[in-house]
């Protein structure tokens, strides 16, 4: 699997001056000899959709949810205009995501109506993938309306997209168990360790409780995910001592990577 980080961070665009890597919205695209998985289409995705140039390989777009974060470059994404693309939108809930789709481009919104795309794509619940040799595990994140996280199983791979999932010490356990011995955890990380109280209804991660959840269900490699987006270099390097100074202190042989626009990693 080539995973490719297109878009990183959460809620809107970064603000950020200092770090000009970490720009874009949720997008990541995991390749595999037979199908192109692409995790949400925040803005990272109209970039993912100006590089791609073989149309031969299926489309699989999953969405997570539908906060604007998520979904603000599917009207802008170029494959939607290509008929040559084979695309196939993935969601649990298919009644849900026929109703959200054309509202996406209603005409108060967007000037192209969902109707007008040049090809209709069949929308499909996760277990369609084993068609292409993925086998899909959704989870019930904790989010306000509602999240799903994903485990790809591929040959003897297994990676998890779980962005906007409120963990805590209350809710953590059921989180061990599923997302227990995985290769590579994609994971909302949207705070570090602020104090205030009232951030901790925002249905965002802090780093420690995912540090925890990393040691807990013994994961293999984390990419804390979904950065907020006034984040700063020094407030990134914070996180990498925290990180650096927990592994050590645990003997633990977590590995982690933060990610940023257009990184990309071999599983
Ligand atoms: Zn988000
Ligand atoms: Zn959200």
């Amino acid at each position: 699997m080539k995973i490719t980080f297109y878009g990183v961070c959460g809620s809107s665009p970064s603000i950020t001056k200092d770090l000009p890597n970490i720009k874009h919205t949720a997008c990541v695209a995991v390749e595999t000899d037979d199908c192109l998985i692409i995790f949400d289409a925040g803005s990272g995705i109209i970039n993912l959709g100006n590089a791609l140039t073989d149309v031969a390989k299926p489309i699989l777009l999953f969405f997570s949810h539908f906060h604007y974060d998520h979904i603000i470059g599917l009207p802008y994404f170029s494959p939607l205009y290509d008929p040559n693309h084979n695309i196939t939108i993935i969601y649990p809930d298919i009644k849900k995501i026929k109703s959200i789709l054309p509202k996406i481009f209603d005409s108060d919104f967007f000037p192209i109506s969902y109707s007008q795309l040049p090809k209709e794509m069949p929308v499909k619940t996760p277990d369609f993938c084993s068609n292409f040799n993925v086998s899909v595990t959704s989870y019930n994140l904790n989010h306000p309306g509602g999240c799903y996280g994903y485990r790809l199983n591929h040959h003897k791979n297994s990676l998890i997209y779980a962005t906007d999932n409120q963990l805590d010490s209350k809710n953590i356990t059921p989180f061990i168990d599923s997302f227990k011995d995985c290769d590579v955890l994609i994971h909302d990380c949207y705070f570090f360790n602020e104090s205030q109280e009232n951030l901790k209804t925002w249905g965002h991660t802090f780093l420690p409780d995912l540090v925890s959840l990393c040691f807990k269900a013994n994961i293999h490699h984390l990419i804390p995910f979904h950065y907020k987006p006034d984040i700063s270099k020094e407030y990134l390097s914070n996180m990498i001592t925290y990180l650096d100074s927990h592994i050590s202190k645990n003997k633990s042989s977590l590995r982690y990577t933060f990610p940023y626009d257009d990184l990309t990693i071999h599983l």
